[in-house]
């Protein structure tokens, strides 16, 4: 593949001139999704036996395909988790790909392997765990609970031989991401929600263990608590299930995909005590610490106990745990075996810009929530939902069904102003469609915000 011909080297400078200007575009085109029918007419087959040439396919994901597509880094998408990956994190996921590194042994990917753990050393150190801990990058947060979810059912069993053939129970809250059920199927687990979409305290906790017959409390195999709701921003009562769960004797992993970044916050990282005592932690520094996709993380209190969970055995592997190539191999931690480097980008944003730099684009994106909230309570026809946490606000527009919200979003998309999109939230009357911004960019500004409750009026 490496037969260097003048087109390539001349394709090769097209798109790095694409992707400089991509990322030193502070408003890019908001795209609109299109039918499957409407790209094939527009494209065709590109794919055919004697390639349709890099230009020509190129200029089609340029003119057409790109444009059917939302960028996340928009300041007014405030929708879902949006996100804002620095320029520097954007150009080394393209010198990650051009560097060609095996990320999932230290035999193959030492140097890269070596710079992604410093990288680590700062997520752990924000969560205070004790001196061991650590973790791995992973493709997102739902792979990161799944290889946490393995490691506490594997130390379970490994704990009493009767639950060898058991099924297993976590139990969570219905603030929990989705990710923690799909992941229990994966598993074949069974998922306890405790019923509150606001902070779940210890109080829930201990009633739910204390009314669980003596049967499926010893299927309890981990509690999941999050730190910072993907809906709503809420962080869990973390020290006081961790408590409950040191003294139950169950694994305690907090999933703070979303929420994590916020740990580098001085303003909100308080709320997130207790944090230190987990047995396991979800970060995605691909929502809130500003890593192209994908990049999440898991860290471990006793990485020793992932490994045991995790480590593929295997003739052509052996090599791999030979004392001459020892080292630290990411794919003894989690799921996946050939991976990226993932967590190099990251790394090399962090080495450029420095830790304060993070801290500061972070407060911006809760103080961007605050604002939203002053601004919504100002104005005459929207009215908060609850008060912004961390950096997702919930509000009302007065007077609104579901129907309204879902015609409102698509205006605003369509036209390619804004994607805001609406949500649930859990009255206790029942579920009510609101409206919900969701704020990581910092270049979002306060005008943004005002332009889009305008619309609502
Ligand atoms: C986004 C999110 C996940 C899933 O992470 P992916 O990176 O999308 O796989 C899990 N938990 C929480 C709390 C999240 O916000």
């Amino acid at each position: 593949m490496h037969n260097v011909d003048i087109d390539l080297v001349e394709m090769s400078l097209d798109i790095i001139k694409y992707a400089i200007s991509r990322i030193s575009d502070t408003d890019p085109k908001l795209g609109f999704p299109r039918k499957a029918e409407e790209l094939k007419a527009l494209v065709g087959d590109t794919v055919t036996p004697e390639g349709i040439g890099g230009e020509r396919a190129f200029a089609l994901f340029k003119d057409v395909l790109v444009k059917a597509s939302v960028p996340i880094d928009h300041p007014r998408h405030l929708a879902f988790v949006p996100a804002s990956p620095t320029r520097a994190a954007v150009m080394f996921d393209l010198v990650t790909s051009a560097t060609s590194v095996h990320g999932a042994f230290w035999l193959e990917g030492a140097g890269c392997i070596f710079a992604e753990n410093q990288a680590m050393e700062w997520l752990v150190s924000l969560t205070g765990m004790p001196a061991g801990a650590f973790g791995v990058f992973t493709s997102g947060g739902t792979e990161a609970n799944l290889s946490a979810m393995v490691t506490a059912r594997e130390y379970w069993r490994e704990g009493d031989e009767r639950n060898s053939k058991t099924r297993g129970i976590v139990i969570a809250s219905n603030g929990a991401h989705s990710s923690i059920n799909a992941m229990a199927k994966v598993i074949d687990a069974d998922v306890l929600l405790i019923e509150t979409e606001s902070r779940l305290e210890s109080s829930h906790l201990a009633e739910t263990l204390a009314q669980m017959s003596a049967e499926d409390r010893a299927r309890v195999f981990a509690v999941i608590a999050t730190a910072g709701t993907t809906n709503a921003g809420i962080i869990d009562d973390l020290a006081g299930i961790a408590t409950i769960c040191r003294s139950e004797e169950i694994w305690f992993h907090v999933d703070a995909a979303y929420g994590g970044g916020a740990l580098a916050a001085r303003s909100v990282r308080h709320l997130f005590n207790g944090i230190e005592q987990a047995d396991s932690v979800t970060i995605d520094p691909h929502k809130w610490l500003f890593s192209p996709y994908d990049c999440g993380a898991i860290i471990y209190r006793d990485p020793k106990l992932a490994k045991k969970a995790h480590a593929q055995e295997g003739s052509y592997l052996d090599i791999f745990s030979d004392e001459g190539a020892k080292g630290f191999n990411p794919s003894d931690y989690q799921i996946q075996l050939t991976r990226r480097v993932r967590g190099l980008p990251l790394w090399f944003s962090l080495a450029t810009h420095g830790t304060d730099r993070y801290e500061k684009a972070i407060e911006r994106g809760i103080e961007l929530a605050q604002i939203a909230g002053r601004l919504i309570s100002e104005c005459e026809h929207t009215e908060l939902v609850r008060e912004p946490s961390l950096s997702c606000v919930l509000y009302r527009r007065k007077g609104w069904e579901a129907e309204d919200y879902r015609a409102w979003t698509y205006k605003n998309h369509k036209s390619g102003f804004a994607l805001v999109a609406p949500t649930k939230w859990r009255n206790p009357e029942g579920p009510e469609t609101v409206s919900r911004f969701c704020f990581i960019n910092p270049d979002t500004t306060e005008k943004d915000i005002r332009d889009i409750l305008f619309t609502m009026a």
